[in-house]
């Protein structure tokens, strides 16, 4: 594979005052990436089998040598991708996952599509993830894992998790579809339990261009059974070593293998996976400095101590403000795009009505989801549009809007 140049420094390329920020674009990246991913496509439309065809393959032994993975299996989307996992664990009817109230949707009812059942648990309010002591409160005599989820630029407590699960004899499973570059002192985000997920949604860090993921495992036998269960349930790679069952349904899967197409783009975009996260570090600190001081901004994303060495990567830049709904109005009415990430925790969730939970259940999430909004943060965004960002809020709340 050849090295194509990335888009230039942080900088160079910022466009005059006043144009629209929007909330995600690759369209300049992509640029540079094209004909690396031109090639790759060539090379599936050549081969002529578009299925199974060995993209994916490739794929996934870049990617376990990017993360350090044993096993990585690609599937068609970081929801599918939990599922699976969840049922490659072993999950049972009725067992509980332990997961916390913030979170994307998916955490919560790839549980349920698992045939288990979420048992939710507050978050700390600094890091967004579950708050370990919550979710020891949490564990009955049916819980089976705990999924804690590494949100926006860090991970969870993932010592302090791990700790009770061992203690508990609990499965840990990770929720690191946005986490891909983190590390807990070395060790990939999806690898200090059974498995995590990958998504490759095309806003996450490594976006393809439509739907995608991965389960990340070092443990072949959830490797064995996720690569079954993504394929009706038949042998999947490892399963071939045994003559006789390679063509048998040994479970009941589905069909959620990754797409070649997808893959073709993913490995041109890991080529620059680095240079993608140091720009979003990079971005998002001249967010930090530009924002520091501006009233009504009243959290700004701050890496949580934790015991041993972290590598926070910026997926989302997420801050806590004053008046947050006039504010994105605001913004919106200027051009400037944001999301709400999330509007409603999961305990809330209609869905989940029948478990019983009600508002005031978790505070915490419930205030994250009152007060937080993400600003764009992608690496085709510019220092001239997070100056853009920043000045517009900083007139917001100068203008007295603030509540
Ligand atoms: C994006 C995401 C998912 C789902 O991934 P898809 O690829 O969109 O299905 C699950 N959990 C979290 C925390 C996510 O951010």
């Amino acid at each position: 594979m050849h090295e194509v140049p990335c888009s230039s420094a942080v900088g160079i390329d910022d466009p005059p005052e006043g144009g629209a920020v929007p909330f995600f674009t690759q369209a300049t990246s992509f640029a540079d990436l094209w004909p690396t991913v031109r090639a790759h496509c060539d090379e599936v439309i050549d081969r002529g089998k578009y299925s199974h065809g060995g993209k994916v393959a490739e794929f996934e032994t870049a990617l376990a040598a990017w993360t350090g993975a044993r096993h990585v299996i690609g599937v068609n989307s970081g929801t599918d991708a939990l599922v699976l996992l969840l049922r490659a664990c072993g999950l049972e009817p009725g067992d509980e996952v332990i997961v916390p109230a913030f979170s994307f949707i998916a955490t919560a009812t790839s549980v349920s599509l698992a045939h288990g059942r979420p048992v939710f648990a507050d978050i700390e309010p600094d890091s967004y993830a579950i708050d370990p002591r919550r979710a020891q409160q949490a564990i009955t005599a049916r819980t089976r894992a705990i999924m804690p989820v590494h949100l926006f630029c860090q991970m969870a407590d993932m010592a302090a998790l791990d700790g009770l699960a061992r203690e508990h004899g609990l499965t840990l499973v990770e929720d690191s579809a946005e986490a891909i570059g983190m590390r807990w002192n070395g060790t990939h985000a999806g690898l200090l339990g059974a498995g995590g997920v990958l998504s490759f949604f095309p806003t996450k860090t490594l976006g393809a261009i439509g739907d995608a993921g991965a389960i990340l495992t070092d443990d072949p036998h959830v490797a064995e059974t996720a690569m079954a269960l993504r394929h009706h349930g038949r042998g999947g790679r490892t399963l071939d070593h045994f003559p006789g069952i390679s063509n048998l349904t040994v479970i009941p899967g589905t069909n959620s293998k990754m797409d070649d197409f997808q893959a073709a783009v993913l490995l041109a975009k890991l080529a620059h996976l680095e240079h993608a996260i140091q720009r979003r570090a990079d971005l998002a600190a001249a967010y930090t400095e530009r924002l520091a001081d501006v009233p009504g901004v009243r959290r700004l994303p701050t890496a949580v101590a934790r015991p041993v060495p972290t590598d926070p990567v910026f997926y989302v830049y997420l801050v806590e403000v004053a008046d947050r709904d006039a504010l994105t109005r605001y913004l919106d009415d200027h051009g400037v795009g944001t999301e709400i990430y999330y509007p409603t925790p999961l305990h809330l969730q209609p869905c989940f009505a029948d478990l019983g939970y009600g508002p005031g259940d978790f505070p915490n999430a419930e205030a994250a989801c009152e007060v937080s909004v993400a600003l764009p943060l992608h690496p085709d965004l510019t220092i001239g549009q997070v100056d853009r960002v920043c000045a517009l809020i900083s007139r917001f709340y100068s203008e007295g809007r603030r509540a």
